[in-house]
């Protein structure tokens, strides 16, 4: 199959950003990552997007949108704990987060004369997040093309998959040495503390996929 042209991935630092950075780089002839630093709790994960970037050699760059913290009223952006709830949205939950920031992707990726934009965000396990969904996701990519008057196309490889799913195809892809340095846990500590719901989320992937998450062996020789 003939790669496509150029992408730009929008990358936390994050196991499932991770795996589309991987899927990406088999899709595309060249393609460069965007991150976002919005004094997020877990800030850390800049640091791990850096690193992955680096090993990988592919052109990085991090965006400031400290506007979500002057916001605030969440737990990612506050000091408030940490709870999900069944009845309504988690308070990981950050108003407006991937609309602003494929918003912003689209703006960066327009000046790189980039149509290709690729995202992990996912329906199947999203959290109850709305701006996860196909629906929002596919708006989204309309409104972008009708006020920038571009035609680009928003990648979603990790939509329906499930997290065990989404880790199988990490596998296929060969994002595995990456996601040993990819960042997760929702408190940014490492090693991870293992109980928040970020950590639980993923655990239960890699468990559910019958493989051993190669943070754990990471953390495991730096303990
Ligand atoms: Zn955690």
């Amino acid at each position: 199959m003939a790669l496509l042209d150029k992408a730009l991935v929008v990358f936390s630092g994050g196991q499932d950003s991770t795996t589309c950075l991987h899927w990406a780089l088999k899709q595309f002839k060249e393609i460069r990552a965007l991150s976002f630093d919005y004094n997020q709790r877990h800030k850390i994960e800049l640091e791990a997007a850096r690193t992955i970037c680096q090993n990988l050699k592919i052109p990085h760059h991090i965006l400031d949108f400290s506007l979500f913290s002057q916001i605030g009223g969440n737990a990612l952006t506050d000091t408030m704990p940490i709870e999900g709830t069944q009845k309504s949205l988690p308070n990981t939950f950050v108003p407006g987060r991937n609309l602003m920031f494929l918003t912003a992707a689209a703006a960066y990726a327009y000046s790189y004369g980039i149509n290709h934009l690729v995202t992990g965000v996912c329906q199947t396990d999203f959290s109850g997040y709305p701006d996860c969904r196909d629906d929002t996701i596919k708006a989204l990519q309309v409104a972008i093309n009708l006020g920038m008057d571009s035609q680009f196309v928003i990648h979603t490889p990790l939509m329906w998959l499930n997290k065990a799913e989404s880790v199988k195809l990490a596998l296929e892809v060969g994002a595995m040495d990456s996601l040993a340095y990819s960042h997760t846990c929702y408190e940014g500590v490492f090693p991870p503390c293992g109980v928040c719901p970020a950590c639980i989320l993923r655990s239960k992937g890699f468990s559910e996929a019958g493989i051993l998450d190669p943070l754990q062996k990471r953390v495991s020789l730096c303990v």
